[in-house]
């Protein structure tokens, strides 16, 4: 169950007053997808946790947050952000979320950049917009793996696995499987094989953790 509630806010960019919607609690249970999608009821409740400032567009994870440096009221107009670089999104869900991505790139904060990228790829998967989700996982990719090379979490090279496989990238993911391995990270390895098998078979269909981990998954 989760508790929704409407917030009369002020944008700290423009000064106009909207209602936005606060997620107060909520809950999630099973098992999350390979690239970590949460569970229901949170998986439900992702679209609001980005707000987007129905005047001039500002998104935040608040739109009364200070926004990143060279993030201004012109910037906001521009045509790069009005158009969200001319991706086919369908919808205000999807828009909202890759604006907060290109404000997140003001920031040059990589897992903060990461984190709204793949948003944008769920409220995608929401729609069934495949084609772009398609797009934009590959972009995830190339994030996650400068990701990984940056932090050395090898959570970062499985879920760059399962977004490529997601993206079609079959030979990729099968070659990838074979000249990467993971010591003592048995599970990791586990999730792996499950995508090397899923991607040999041509499946680009989502699949959880636990399904991944299942004694005869593979
Ligand atoms: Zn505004």
């Amino acid at each position: 169950m989760s508790v929704l509630k409407n917030k009369l806010s002020r944008c700290i960019m423009c000064g106009c007053s909207s209602d936005q919607t606060l997620v107060y609690s909520t809950n999630q249970t099973g098992s999350p997808d390979l690239d970590l999608r949460p569970p229901q009821m949170e998986r439900s409740m992702q679209q609001f946790r980005v707000q987007e400032c129905p005047f001039c567009s500002y998104t935040n994870l608040s739109i009364e947050m200070k926004p990143p440096k060279g993030v201004t009221l012109d910037w906001l107009r521009s045509e790069s952000y009005q158009s969200c670089d001319g991706i086919d999104f369908i919808n205000s869900k999807e828009r909202k979320y890759y604006r907060y991505y290109l404000i997140c790139k003001k920031q040059r904060r990589l897992p903060k950049l990461f984190q709204a990228l793949r948003g944008t790829i769920w409220m995608c998967d929401d729609d069934n917009n495949s084609e772009t989700a398609a797009l934009l996982r590959l972009k995830a990719a190339s994030l996650a793996r400068k990701l990984y090379f940056r932090t050395i979490n090898p959570t970062y090279r499985v879920i760059e696995c399962d977004l490529l496989r997601r993206a079609g990238k079959y030979d990729t993911v099968k070659n990838y499987g074979r000249i990467f391995a993971l010591k003592n990270r048995k599970l990791l390895n586990q999730i792996i094989e499950f995508e090397k098998r899923k991607a040999a078979e041509g499946n680009s269909c989502c699949y959880t953790i636990a399904e991944a981990l299942e004694k005869d998954a593979i």
